[in-house]
Order: C-alpha cells, then structure tokens, then sequence
C-alpha cells in the first residue's frame, strides 16, 4: 500500500505492507480522508518536537478489519490517534492531554495511509467513533480539529453575548469562528495577515474581518467595542506578534486563548504588570480528549457548523508533495488528502 512517511526530514511516498492487527483489540481501517495539519508540516520540517514525527491526525475511512465486537468491518468511522489513559493523576485532575501515556498513542503508520492501524489502547478508550450516514468522510477528517476548538472554549467557558477577537484566519482559527458563533458569541472580529484569508472569513460567519498589516488591530478592536476591548482573544497563530496583539486587545478582566502553538524558545516582550492591573487571564489549551471528539462529532452532525466551507483543495496520497505546497502558499484553508 501508499503511505507518506517522515524519513530524513522529508516526505516520502513509500510503497509498504499494510499494517495488521497486532493485539486483540486493534482495528485497520481504510483511509478515506485526512486532513493536513499545519503541525504535519512543521513535523516535515522539524519544528514540532511535542510528540512523534507520524504525520496524518485527521483521518476518517471504513473499518477493514477488526479485532472486537463493538465495531465491524465496512463500518464508516474517525479514530483518535492520542488517547490518554482516564486513570492517572493528569486524567483525574481535568489535564487528561497531558496524560503521560496521551502522546506515545498513535495510528501506525500515520493518517495519509492507504490503509492504518489503531492499537487496542486507543480503540477500547473510545478513540473510534462511528460516522452517521450522512456525515461524509470529509466532514469526519474535521472531527479531531473541531475537538481541540472545542476543548479551548470549553476551558475559556466562551459566555453568550461574548466579543471574541481570532487572530489568524487558518482552518483552526475559523473554526473558532463558527463555534464561537455556536456559543453564543456576539461579535466575532478576524485578524490575519494574507487577504485571502482575511476575506474568507466572512464566509464562515466572521462580523469583522481585516488584514493586520494594514490596519492597527488593537485601535480597531477598541472601535469596534466601545472602547473597551473584547472579551476574550483567540490566538490562533503561534506568532509572537499574534499574542501580543491578543493581550492588548482584550477588555479589562478579558480572557486571551492561547491556541497556535509558538516555535520553541519563543519570548514576549510584555509587561506582566499590565496582566494583573487589568485582572487578565491566559489560558491555554493543548489537544483534546473524546469527550471533545464525542461534542465534535455532535456539533458536525447536527449541522450547527458546516466544516466543508472550509475545504479548499482535496489531493490523493501520491499528490501529497504538491498538497503540503498548496497550504504553504496562504491560498488555502483547509487541505484534505483523500484515496
Ligand atoms: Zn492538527
Ligand atoms: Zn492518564
């Protein structure tokens, strides 16, 4: 079978076995679609150090062999390639991603495989979640990154009424555009810093919209809230400059959503005083567990947000190369690799 592998820094389309059911409880799936991640390219360019370089997170197929009663061949699903173990101190606490057994989980031999495996550990933790009919395998490559927005609001309890500033307008950013928008959110500015995706986020629902380069976000932000600030600022972007407008744009006693994950070693330049004297909070969120994938699903299925608005270029395995140029260039949201 096709899969596309990290080997020296590079990726490579290799031609393989397809992986077999190691322990009871493993499942094979066929891969029908699995979106590109943007920390898939920073693991090709070895940027990205929190986990393993296996690239391909997003993946939904058709189960083609199966090891366990609860789930059968032919069976349409997505599978969650980190679960943690719900036991552990971290699990009990509320910090279930930070599980130390989280991120030494995952499909073999990634999600932009013709075929892939998902250990007995993953599947008896829910890690596989079976697709409605009429919830496409694309939309089902959205159930992982959905979740991980979804735990982020979750963790910064978005109130209804809420002003949400989203700096940086990729897949993850408007997506918590269009959840924001599902919880209540009042208005929903962008930021970003290519046109074209300062303009599409219009399309899925944004109230403001503008180009960072051009317009100074923190006097707009202002002008946009009374004076006042937003109530909470996503950072969808792991640019130094990205948090630091999320700090200066939020209202007394606002919230800034870490999200974007910056390059290691990265400082700000930010007076911590102000965080205190205006009674700011930063959280963050990193990743998320089944509950998120469960509400994900939910969300999805329900229609409450279309993800497909957010496909903009879909390749096959053997396109991979081209598809990783395709989302570098900034003409694109979202990029599927499907069979
Ligand atoms: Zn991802
Ligand atoms: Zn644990």
């Amino acid at each position: 079978m096709k899969a596309v592998i990290i080997e020296n820094g590079r990726a490579s389309i290799k031609d393989m076995d397809k992986p077999s059911i190691k322990e009871k409880g493993d499942i094979i799936i066929k891969m029908k679609a699995c979106g590109l991640c943007g920390t898939d390219i920073e693991k090709l360019r070895g940027q990205y150090t929190a986990s393993q370089p296996i690239i391909g997170h997003e993946p939904s197929g058709i189960i083609e062999e199966s090891s366990v009663d609860s789930l059968k061949p032919g069976q349409r699903v997505f599978a969650h390639h980190h679960v943690p173990c719900y036991e552990c101190y971290y699990c009990t606490h509320g910090s279930a991603t930070m599980c130390p057994h989280y991120r030494r989980t995952n499909i073999e031999p990634g999600g932009f495989a013709e075929y892939f495996r998902v250990p007995a550990w993953n599947v008896k933790r829910g890690g596989v979640l079976v697709l409605p009919d009429h919830v496409s395998f694309e939309e089902g490559a959205f159930i992982e990154p959905l979740a991980t927005v979804v735990r982020a609001q979750r963790r910064v309890k978005l109130n209804r009424g809420d002003n949400v500033l989203v700096v940086g307008a990729g897949p993850m950013g408007l997506l918590h555009v269009m959840l924001s928008k599902v919880n209540g959110a009042s208005k929903t500015i962008v930021t970003d810093i290519a046109d074209f995706r300062v303009e599409y986020a219009y399309k899925v629902g944004a109230d403001y919209s503008f180009n960072s380069k051009k317009i100074d976000t923190i006097n707009e932000v202002k002008k946009l809230t009374d004076g006042r600030g937003v109530d909470i600022a996503i950072i969808a972007s792991g640019a130094p400059s990205a948090i630091l407008s999320g700090l200066l744009s939020v209202r007394k006693g606002g919230q800034v959503l870490l999200f974007g994950v910056p390059f290691k070693g990265t400082v700000l330049n930010y007076d911590i005083s102000d965080l205190l004297n205006n009674e700011i909070s930063i959280i963050s969120s990193n990743a998320a567990i089944e509950e998120d994938t469960v509400d994900a699903l939910k969300i999805i299925s329900e229609r409450k947000i279309d993800v497909s608005k957010l496909v903009t270029h879909k390749f096959t395995i053997d396109q991979f190369n081209e598809a990783v140029r395709v989302a570098e260039e900034g003409q694109a949201i979202k990029v599927i690799i499907q069979d």
